[in-house]
């Protein structure tokens, strides 16, 4: 713990004392640009990530990157939903006005292995094992495919969940008709936190591939 403490007094003296003016521009409100949904996993770090600055991005996190599909706002759905992520989903899109979305998901996902292979401590963690109940679709698609090995499998988990939750997004009736007027864009981006790759996802071509500085300048154009 001593190593946060004495972060917290690094960043004030270095960081913040550096980008001071940024931070006094912030001080009222905030206007991000765009949602940025990912996995709470300590190694995705959003910000260092896309080299971003602080009231760039409105991050949203949890276990798996997911999106729950979108419910009507009816008085017992309201109480029964999931209610952090679709909250926070609503907040970025009807409240702060996003231009953008990026959903992230990541290599090596803890929430993707363990909807084929729980480890026994889930059994002591009942809301995790209902929240990845969510993922059920993504493994059934998986399953389908008939993944070669264990690698070929978490791997193409990790990417059609992605896949699904964009999908599942666009549930979402204000994210349906903005993305439709072309008000909105959005991404789904799968992170290999081994190389610090990123892949962005071509969602005509239904594939991923590297964003590389020809790659990102193509799609500029487009
Ligand atoms: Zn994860």
């Amino acid at each position: 713990m001593k190593e946060l403490f004495d972060g917290a007094i690094r960043f004030k003296e270095e960081d913040f004392t550096s980008h001071q003016e940024l931070y006094e521009s912030l001080k009222k409100k905030q206007n991000p640009h765009t949602l940025f949904i990912t996995c709470a996993d300590s190694r995705v770090v959003p910000n260092l990530m896309t080299s971003s600055d602080p009231g760039d991005l409105f991050v949203v996190r949890n276990i798996g990157n997911i999106i729950p599909p979108y419910t009507e706002s009816k008085s017992n759905t309201l109480r029964k939903g999931y209610l952090a992520t679709t909250a926070a989903i609503e907040y970025a899109l009807v409240i702060l006005n996003v231009k953008n979305v990026i959903v992230c998901g990541h290599s090596n996902c803890g929430a993707c292995s363990a909807i084929y292979d729980p480890p026994q401590s889930l059994e002591n963690a009942p809301y995790v094992k209902k929240w990845i109940e969510l993922l059920e679709p993504v493994k059934q698609k998986v399953l389908a495919l008939k993944p070669a090995s264990k690698s070929k499998r978490m791997w193409l988990t990790e990417q059609i969940n992605i896949e699904q939750q964009l999908e599942n997004l666009l549930t979402y009736p204000f994210v349906k008709e903005r993305f439709k007027q072309g008000e909105l864009s959005i991404y789904g981006w799968y992170y290999i936190i081994e190389t610090g790759e990123i892949l962005n996802y071509n969602m005509n071509k239904r594939e991923f591939k590297p964003i590389l500085h020809q790659n990102h300048k193509k799609e500029k154009e487009q």
